[in-house]
């Protein structure tokens, strides 16, 4: 039935585009896209997957164009300040793990920063006004607020403003354009989010999805490690693993000392850890990474 369809919207191009494709695909979803599709459906799930602009995703689920979409918290909060009304329209199923960055406060590196009161009566250029307004309203400073959509960096230099509150992930970008973070306003990752009043049939397959997202995204900082380990040693050995359940532990043929030893870490597993496991006693260590992840 048509209607008992789930509706998703993804970012058409840009930085959530390959990792939300990614996910839905390892998430078991099939689907076929090219550069100019604006929808596709799934076809083994009733999904349909819209791609459009990052800005429009929180604003397409608060109105139930879509049921799902993946888009930046900043976005999102952004959007429900705006909306004031909608906020209890929409809700963050999960955390996705990707596209982490913070909106912050950047002065040019010749502007002086002491503490955030130096933003005081100056103007500040910012795709994000009402999340600025909300920083600015919290610390009590009077600035004024000039909303550009883009290029958001190059305000300074042309005297448009005294100052920028933009993302920021590596830095970059702000140092090529002579400024300086001076301080965050809000963190950031891509987050699913969710209609609120679903059918209870949409629902369903939301929860499958969510279900299958949890696990990929589990799986994906988990690491299975395999090794040998003289008996003594296992105690040890315990203590070095990274965030692991209790290890399976079994006998070699024709070994009283020694036992293999499987063990899945939630944790990433470094080339210190290795070298500590190594050292601990441990040979022929195996570090293989998991695809999926179901408890
Ligand atoms: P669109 O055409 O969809 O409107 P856009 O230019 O607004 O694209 P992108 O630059 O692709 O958006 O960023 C999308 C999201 O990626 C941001 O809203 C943010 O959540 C996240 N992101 C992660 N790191 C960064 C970064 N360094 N700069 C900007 N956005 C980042
Ligand atoms: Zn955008």
């Amino acid at each position: 039935m048509e209607e008992n369809r789930v509706k998703i919207a993804i970012q058409k191009k840009g930085r959530l585009f390959d990792e939300s494709i990614r996910l839905l695909k390892q998430c078991g979803i099939k689907f076929r896209i090219d550069s100019k599709t604006l929808m596709t459906s799934a076809l083994n799930l009733p999904l349909d997957i819209l791609f459009v602009r990052d800005d429009d995703i929180p604003t397409l689920v608060m109105d139930g164009v879509c049921d799902l979409g993946i888009v930046g918290q900043n976005e999102l909060l952004e959007k429900q300040l705006d909306k004031q009304s909608g906020n209890s329209d929409v809700e963050i199923v999960n955390k996705l793990g990707f596209g982490r960055c913070r909106l912050s406060l950047a002065f040019p590196k010749k502007r002086e920063f002491k503490d955030v009161t130096c933003a005081n009566d100056s103007t500040i250029a910012t795709s994000y006004p009402k999340l600025l307004q909300q920083f600015l309203d919290k610390n009590n400073i009077s600035a004024k607020i000039l909303t550009i959509s883009g290029s958001v960096e190059i305000a300074p230099k042309l005297n448009m403003a005294d100052a920028i509150c933009d993302l920021v992930s590596t830095g970059r970008t702000l140092e090529e354009n002579d400024l300086r973070e001076v301080m965050p306003v809000l963190e950031s990752e891509a987050v699913l989010i969710k209609k609120i009043d679903c059918s209870v049939e949409i629902n369903e397959i939301i929860e499958l999805l969510d279900k299958r997202m949890k696990s990929v995204i589990k799986a994906r900082g988990s690491k299975y490690i395999m090794f040998h380990a003289p008996k003594a040693a296992l105690d040890d050995i315990e203590k070095i693993l990274p965030g692991s359940e209790k290890p399976t532990i079994m006998t070699l043929d024709g070994e009283t000392d020694k036992v293999a030893v499987h063990v899945v870490s939630s944790e990433g597993v470094f080339w210190d850890t290795l070298e500590s496991l190594k050292q601990a006693g441990a040979s022929s260590i195996l570090v293989v990474p998991i695809e999926k992840m179901l408890e």
